[in-house]
């Protein structure tokens, strides 16, 4: 059986990332840059006023308070016409060019007009503290033309998109979402919406592993239930290799009813590994078509090894499609906060709460039921990785731990 590390270098060993394309702004939250890009322009355009205020020579307000006649008011997208020279100013507004001869800006809290009824009359000034510069922010400061604003292999957040229409694009070259299916299997299973009658169980599955693979950033794709039988299987995988991965949940263990693994083979699904060194999650199995370079998953059906084996292994391999270097589950060590026995040969990722600290973050191993019980699931925020053997590992004592996403 693979160890965890080797099971997950085969799996990114056959993930080719998906090629580029042009995407509208409008789609391409999330996704990853796939070009360089380049300001073609100097932002701000001009030296621009920072606040509502009157543009003045600094040299007139240093030394005190001073009266000025307005010579004319600015405001965003008008061009100055007079030159501001001393003992006169322009009255200008946040965003609009400032007038040349001025060399700072009186915030308009800072001033009071001779006469409320002459707004373009005289206006009094309180002093400057610095000298020049005040308020006003200069052309190209931002970034000039020709400058590398947006590095290829950054994740288009709001903030870049933004960026990127600053500068005249209405489409970039990213790394487009790749698509996930996600198909439950059992005959015990039924939908959310029915009551379970006896010896049912609703699929929880499926709506986790959507989610789960929305939140990777693929595009997810819902094949609901199949039942274990072959015709029914073989339908729906075959529907689900229309996706670039395909995550199937349950019949991939050693019961009389595990049956996905010898259907993927019949539709051309090449298995690379089944069964790996990992509690939860030892039936995993993956495989690939090579034809059409699909990925797929067959993970165990108990809810805690789908979505251990999803983010141990799935998760990454999205993360590669999609061009993300980031995606993988944060590991941090930490300080075991309880006395914690371990028993077995595979090691144990167990749920677990992390707590930060100033110094050593603390982890404390969740009572848990074993890999039916999704419920302790919901309060962990971690897993708390125990190696392989029977150990009792003290409190106080250094413990890998893997963060769950958010
Ligand atoms: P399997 O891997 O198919 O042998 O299933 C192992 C256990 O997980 C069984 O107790 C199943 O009832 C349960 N299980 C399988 N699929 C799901 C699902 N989609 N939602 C919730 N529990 C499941
Ligand atoms: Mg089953």
């Amino acid at each position: 059986m693979l160890s965890v590390d080797e099971a997950l270098r085969q799996v990114l060993l056959r993930v080719t990332p998906r090629a580029p394309a042009q995407f509208p702004l409008a789609e391409a939250l999330g996704l990853v840059l796939a070009e360089a890009i380049h300001s073609d322009v100097d932002s701000p355009p001009h030296d621009k006023s920072l606040v509502d205020g009157y543009a003045v020579v600094a040299a007139d307000l240093v030394a005190g308070p001073a009266e000025f006649d307005i010579l004319e008011e600015i405001t965003a997208g008008n061009l100055p016409t007079h030159t501001v020279v001393r003992g006169k100013t322009t009255r200008i507004m946040t965003g609009a060019p400032v007038p040349a001869g001025a060399d700072a800006i009186v915030m308009i809290e800072q001033s009071r007009l001779a006469d409320e009824h002459q707004p373009l009359g005289r206006v009094h000034l309180a002093p400057l503290r610095t000298a020049s510069g005040q308020n006003i922010m200069l052309r190209a400061s931002s970034m000039a033309r020709g400058d590398l604003v947006l590095s290829e292999g950054c994740v288009l957040r709001a903030i870049e998109l933004g960026l990127a229409a600053e500068i005249g694009r209405t489409h970039v070259s990213a790394i487009g979402r790749p698509t996930a299916a996600v198909l439950a299997t059992g005959n015990e299973l039924v939908p959310p919406s029915q009551t379970p009658a006896a010896g049912q169980i609703r699929n929880s599955n499926g709506s986790m592993l959507l989610a789960a693979a929305a939140q990777t950033g693929a595009t997810p794709v819902d094949l609901g239930i199949a039942r274990d039988v072959r015709g029914e299987l073989r339908d729906r995988i075959a529907r689900g290799l229309e996706s670039d991965v395909l995550v199937i949940a349950g019949g991939v263990s050693a019961g009389v009813l595990d049956l996905v693994p010898s259907v993927l083979e019949e539709l051309g699904v090449a298995q690379v590994f089944h069964k790996i060194r990992l509690k939860p999650g030892k039936p995993l199995w993956f495989g690939v078509q090579e034809k059409n370079s699909r990925l797929v998953f067959g993970l165990p059906g108990n809810p805690v090894s789908s979505l251990v084996c999803f983010e141990l292994f799935v998760r990454p391999a999205i993360g590669r499609l999609c061009g993300r270097q980031d995606l993988a589950l944060e590991e941090v060590l930490a300080e075991l906060s309880a006395e914690y026995t371990h028993r077995g040969d595979r090691p144990t990722y167990h749920p677990a709460r992390l707590t930060p600290s100033a110094g050593i973050p603390s982890v404390e191993p969740l009572r848990w039921q074993g890999s039916g019980d999704l419920r302790t699931l919901t309060t962990a925020n971690s897993l708390a990785c125990f190696p392989a053997g029977d150990r009792t590992i003290a409190r106080g004592e250094m413990v890998r731990v893997l963060r769950l996403p958010r």
